[in-house]
């Protein structure tokens, strides 16, 4: 079951308090909020600022949202569009202050949902959409190295351990990874496992029952997606340019132009376009009004802690996942030893319910802090971990993401119905749930792809090939027309 209609149906939480998530999930998520908690990764770097210039009458394409969709579709029209579009990215606060600027930095693909898929799309469409997953490791590592951002975005190759405490949960997650393992041999040649005694020594989790490992990958999301809009700013100056706090207010379609174009409404004047592109994650229908109770805000919690002065850095080496009775937790270390602690939501209220429908990233959740807080210590053992020297908690902030009701991304051209205006230049590339470092960027690759191939903007000799991109993340009317969550709680449950 998708996760928003897993919490949604959990029969422990009274039936009225899950009323009120869907009342809010079928709310306005609004414009992002200007006060915001604070994220250790837009503390430190050297901001990134784009000159602001007045905006531009008119342009071939808005992007709106500068996280790392936004810098994902920018860099194949730029690369792959044939007759030079011009492209205005439009950032409602500062630039990737948004989800990417607030999540994990894990690149991290367990592989541990390959039974379920293939249980519910069948094998051959489960291997489709974990091989695009996967690949995304390697594509954004090899993206970071192309464009020279590795060290400065700390884009790192390391081993996940995804670690189980209770017999239960462990025996399930060996049972999973045997599926994987026999259904993609050639790409599981990397995953291992280990448990009880087998658990070598230096991982420091003595208190582990078992452990699945293989290739992840860690970076500072917001020095990679600055990065490539950097690169992309100074290799295109005609054609690309980034306006940030300018939020866009409203879209109207232009119905006394004689080609399709939209009238971009923002707090600075309006822009025609011949083609807007979506990447707003949580706040996608607050412009796209039909994908309320289709696309799900969620807010999550982030944390940089100090490790104590026992444990070992293990930024290059590890990154991990500790799954418990309810829930999980993700971790990566940076080289300078800060533990990047998220997760703890079934810890949140009435187990993470209150976090649904949420769409504002200025307040967290007390109960979250305090699991995240204590977590670390424990999992690692006080014998492995110490003493904490200075501030045990440098920081903890939240930030909000897009899931969607049946649990897969939307990319692709809008239906009229879910934008309310005319039906051509409208595009949506979100809800990548808490996953969107192994989703996002090649999503972003395939819509930029259709656009240019759509509009005969293609490069020539430019690659059509969208084989590799699994159908069941593509907007069609049909599946528009199945996926809206009911508006309200019939006899305890959401069907
Ligand atoms: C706390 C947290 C931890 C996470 N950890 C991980 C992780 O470790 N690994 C992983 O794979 N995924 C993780 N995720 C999920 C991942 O961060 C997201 O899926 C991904 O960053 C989404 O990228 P995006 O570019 O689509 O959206 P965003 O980065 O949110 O960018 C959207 C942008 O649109 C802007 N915007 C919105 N509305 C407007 C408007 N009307 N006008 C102009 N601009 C607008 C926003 O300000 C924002 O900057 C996490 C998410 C959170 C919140």
């Amino acid at each position: 079951m998708p996760f928003a209609t897993e919490v949604l149906n959990d029969p422990t939480i009274p039936a009225s308090l899950r009323q009120q998530a869907l009342d809010r999930i079928f709310t306005d998520p609004g414009l992002p909020p200007s006060f915001t908690t604070s994220s250790f990764w837009l503390q430190n770097p050297q901001k990134f600022e784009p000159k602001e210039k007045s905006l531009p009458e008119e342009v071939d394409i808005v992007i709106v949202g500068s996280g790392i969709t936004g810098a994902s579709i920018t860099r194949t029209l730029l690369q792959n569009g044939a007759s030079s579009p011009s492209i205005l990215m439009l950032e409602a606060r500062s630039i990737c202050s948004g989800a990417t600027g607030r999540n994990g930095g894990h690149i991290i693909e367990t592989a541990d949902e390959y039974a379920d898929l293939a249980d519910t799309l069948g094998v051959e469409d489960a291997k489709k959409l974990l091989r695009f997953r996967l690949a995304h490791l390697k594509e954004m590592l090899a993206v970071a190295e192309e464009l020279g951002i590795a060290e400065e975005a700390q884009a790192r190759k390391v081993q996940f351990l995804s670690v189980y405490f209770g017999e239960g949960p462990w025996k399930d997650a060996l049972e999973r990874l045997r599926r994987f393992k026999e259904a993609m041999p050639e790409e599981a040649t990397e995953w291992t496992s280990f448990e009880g005694d087998s658990i070598p020594k230096d991982f420091l989790l003595n208190r582990a029952r078992g452990i699945v490992a293989g290739p992840a990958g860690a970076l500072w999301p917001y020095k990679y997606v600055t990065g490539i809009l950097a690169h992309l700013l100074e290799k295109y100056p005609a054609q690309f340019r980034i306006e940030e706090h300018t939020p866009v207010l409203a879209i109207y379609d232009d119905t006394a132009s004689p080609t399709p174009t939209y009238k971009v409404e923002t707090n600075r004047g309006t822009i025609k376009a011949r083609h807007v592109i979506h990447c707003t994650n949580a706040h996608v229908s607050h412009l796209v009004p039909g994908m309320r109770g289709r696309i799900i805000p969620v807010r999550g919690q982030m944390s940089a802690q100090t490790p104590g002065d026992r444990f070992p850095c293990q930024a290059a080496a590890h990154s991990w996942l500790f799954n418990y009775d309810r829930g999980f937790d993700y971790l990566t270390q940076l080289p300078k030893g800060q533990m990047m602690l998220g997760g703890g939501f079934a810890h949140g209220e009435h187990g993470g319910l209150a976090e649904l429908g949420v769409a504002t990233d200025s307040e967290m959740s007390l109960y979250i802090d305090i699991h995240l807080s204590g977590a670390l210590s424990a999992v690692f053992g006080r014998e492995n971990w110490g003493r904490v020297d200075g501030e045990s908690v440098q920081a903890m902030w939240s930030g909000n993401m897009a899931f969607s009701s049946d649990g897969l991304p939307w990319v692709g051209r809008l239906p009229g119905a879910a934008t309310r205006r005319a039906e051509n230049g409208e595009w949506v590339c979100a809800a990548f749930g808490g996953e969107g470092m192994v989703q996002a960027w090649l999503c972003g690759r395939a819509l930029a792809t259709m656009l240019l191939v759509g509009d005969g903007m293609l490069v020539k000799g430019g690659d059509t090939d969208l084989s590799w991109f699994p159908h069941q993340l593509l907007c069609s009317r049909e599946r528009f027309d199945t996926t809206e969550l009911l508006r309200d709680v019939v006899d305890g449950s959401i069907p």
